[in-house]
């Protein structure tokens, strides 16, 4: 299920480019266009719902184990897993998506 109006689907149907990073049949992972740091990832369903508890529990399941390869893959030791629902959440991309987001080591500042 995808929504023609959602940027995070045209993101997966290519049509909006992205630097990915993973994708398979059920999760896509590109990087973030603002990033909190070098390595800001995203981690989404492809199955288009906004809010956590709109995506089946079958896609959710895919996701964190994708969230955890990017994670290691950065390099990063300290990182955040952030997830965000409802405008008073601070969600501003109306689907579903896992920031993740490298910590650096202050001594080695933030590139
Ligand atoms: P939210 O506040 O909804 O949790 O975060 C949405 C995130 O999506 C933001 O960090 C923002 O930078 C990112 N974002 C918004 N539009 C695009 C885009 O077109 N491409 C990419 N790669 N990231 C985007
Ligand atoms: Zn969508």
């Amino acid at each position: 299920m995808s929504s023609a109006a959602c940027i995070f689907c045209k993101i997966i149907k290519g049509d909006i480019p992205s630097f990915k990073l993973f994708e398979s049949e059920k999760v896509f992972a590109f990087l973030d266009i603002q990033p909190l740091s070098r390595g800001h990832a995203l981690v989404i369903p492809k199955f288009h719902g906004a809010k956590l508890t709109d995506i089946p529990d079958e896609d959710l399941l895919e996701i964190l184990p994708v969230a955890k390869k990017i994670a290691k893959a950065s390099g990063a030791e300290d990182f955040n897993i952030l997830q965000n629902n409802g405008r008073i959440a601070h969600q501003v991309v109306d689907h579903v998506h896992f920031h993740m987001i490298p910590k650096p080591n202050e001594q080695e500042g933030l590139s």
